[in-house]
């Protein structure tokens, strides 16, 4: 599959992967990372605490609030939200313009209104995917199961995803994940359809 992609038009191009919380998306962001698709991700910078086994600078930059608060100051970033109440995450304008000196197509995991916003500044260089789980049901159950949060913090994200559901639309894929395996070779798929 790789061999049908210019290599020449790869410059400057965008895969924003997005979903609501608990739909499997950075599951298929790290498939796809780990294809033979030239993507490199794009940390985020981000305000809240490193989870155990995160690494700074390969999940998140974690810089804290103050240190994001400049860096707004400074239109340092090309999107950044409030994800999460209190909680906020950036992409750095310096994060493109390394992966892309790089000549590498530039993968993304964020959340909706992020990736709405990505898609509205970069247009044709952007493909935007949408991960949409099976049902809400299923989405409360995984995030309940993954059990990171606190039951105050869960309750927001379960709220949140439901409200993201809302946003399929606004993609221009939308791939059903109630099947990993098949979710993952349909996103690769249309990454190379994106890039060919
Ligand atoms: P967490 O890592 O705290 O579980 O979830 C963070 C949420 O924020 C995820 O939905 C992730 O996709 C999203 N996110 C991560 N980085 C960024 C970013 O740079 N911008 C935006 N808008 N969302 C992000």
């Amino acid at each position: 599959m790789i061999e049908k992609i210019n290599s020449t038009d790869l410059k400057g191009r965008l895969v924003i992967v997005t979903a609501p919380s608990g739909a499997g998306k950075t599951t298929i962001v790290k498939r796809l990372l780990a294809s033979d698709l030239p993507l490199s991700f794009s940390v985020s910078a981000c305000t809240r605490e490193r989870r155990s086994g995160e690494v700074d600078g390969v999940d998140y930059y974690f810089i804290g609030k103050e240190a994001f608060e400049d860096k707004i100051a400074n239109d340092a970033f090309v999107e950044f939200e409030e994800v999460y109440e209190g909680s906020f995450y950036g992409t750095l304008k310096s994060e493109l313009q390394r992966l892309w000196k790089d000549e590498r197509i530039v993968l993304f995991d964020i959340d909706v209104l992020g990736a709405i916003n990505l898609k509205r500044q970069f247009k044709e260089q952007a493909l935007t995917i949408f991960i949409q789980p099976p049902s809400l049901d299923i989405l409360v159950e995984r995030l309940t199961r993954r059990n990171t949060e606190s039951e105050a913090s869960l309750k927001k994200r379960i709220a949140k995803a439901a409200s993201e559901l809302t946003y399929m639309d606004k993609f221009d894929k939308t791939v059903l994940n109630d099947d990993l395996e098949r979710a993952c070779k349909e996103a690769y798929d249309l990454v190379v359809a994106f890039l060919k």
